[in-house]
């Protein structure tokens, strides 16, 4: 089967490669596509460690072709996921009190596991999540990472119905973030970018409110705009400013959410925490629950993950477009064809 792989000097090698037999607890996918997130150049390029030959993909549905003898979750013709969180140990104290991301010998696919940016995927059975009939694969894929990644942060920002969030970064992720912010929490909805580009497409998906913080003082604004600040902050914006602004435009008792993940230190005045009784909390990926929750709004139409279907020979293009801004939603890597 053909794979896109961590190839020499940070590109990308698609090369043809063998599955070893499946274990008892584990699923074998025909993929059907995978997207492409910005982890994924992270993982190409070498930031997190050298894992050259891994399969990349984190963002992957498939369709069941095969499964092990003690799989009883999926069964062949099932659609499910290769995510992000591959597998967890289901044993520690995160596992087992719905902290399971956290868990410390967490495996994650296209980085410490062979992943779905692939013709076919091996997964282990209990954590590929199904996808619900009604949501496309490509759709599917776009919610695997991005998709619950935001729904969870905004889950974790505790916004209520009518509250202003402000969404820092409107790309892959935050295009998401907009749209479950919108139509699942039914907030007011602030969208930041630096890029006018994502500011339009911002508009089209609904949002209440845009800015551009490199034209005007965004946090400024913000607290004029809302009477007093947002309530709430999500950040996927890859950028110290961002994280910094966040703090500046929620209200007393604002929580901002950290998903972006620049490596580098945010500003944070203590006396503005203390005082304020601002939260500052991070949020990585989601539980298969989160996972099966935002499918199902999904499925439900409420969010719509904007695709573009690549072919896999594609893939260096796109990374090289991600990296230049280009990207408007999602680049989701088709199989079906093949
Ligand atoms: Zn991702
Ligand atoms: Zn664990």
């Amino acid at each position: 089967m053909k794979a896109a792989t961590v190839g020499a000097d940070k590109r990308v090698a698609v090369v043809e490669k063998d599955l070893r037999p499946l274990k008892a607890n584990e699923a074998l996918l025909k993929m059907e596509c995978c997207g492409v997130c910005h982890t994924d150049l992270h993982v190409k390029n070498g930031d997190f460690g050298d894992v050259t030959g891994r399969v990349l993909g984190h963002e992957g549905i498939g369709r069941v072709v095969e499964v092990g003898s003690d799989v009883t979750s999926l069964k062949i013709g099932d659609r499910a996921s290769v995510a992000w969180m591959f597998e967890a140990c289901g044993k520690c104290e995160y596992c087992v009190n719905g902290q399971e991301t956290l868990c410390r010998s967490v495996i994650n696919a296209g980085y410490t596991a062979d992943g779905g940016m692939a013709e076919e995927c091996i997964v282990t059975a209990d954590y590929a999540v199904k996808v619900p009939d009604g949501l496309g694969s490509a759709e599917a894929s776009s919610i695997t990472c991005a998709g619950v990644t935001t729904y969870k942060a905004i889950k974790e920002s505790n916004v209520k119905p009518g509250q202003w969030i402000a969404i820092y970064g409107l790309g892959g992720l935050g295009n998401l973030a907009l749209q479950y912010a919108k139509e699942v929490f039914n907030c007011k909805v602030i969208g930041l970018d630096v890029n006018d580009l994502q500011l339009d497409f911002a508009k089209e998906l609904g949002a209440d409110v845009v800015i551009n913080p490199a034209k005007e003082d965004a946090a400024k604004k913000i607290i004029e705009l809302t009477d007093g600040g947002a309530h709430g902050a999500v950040v996927t914006a890859v950028s110290k400013a961002a994280f910094n602004s966040a703090v500046d435009c929620v209200r007393a008792a604002g929580t901002i959410v950290a998903v972006g993940l620049p490596s580098e230190s945010m500003d944070l005045n203590i006396p503005r925490l203390v005082l304020d009784g601002i939260k500052v909390v991070g949020s990585l990926v989601g539980t298969r629950n989160d996972l099966a929750e935002a499918f199902q709004f999904g499925a439900e139409g409420k969010v719509v993950p904007k695709v573009h279907m690549r072919p896999l020979e594609d893939i260096n293009d796109i990374f090289d477009e991600m990296i230049d801004g280009k990207i408007k939603g999602r680049m989701v890597i088709d199989f079906t064809d093949k």
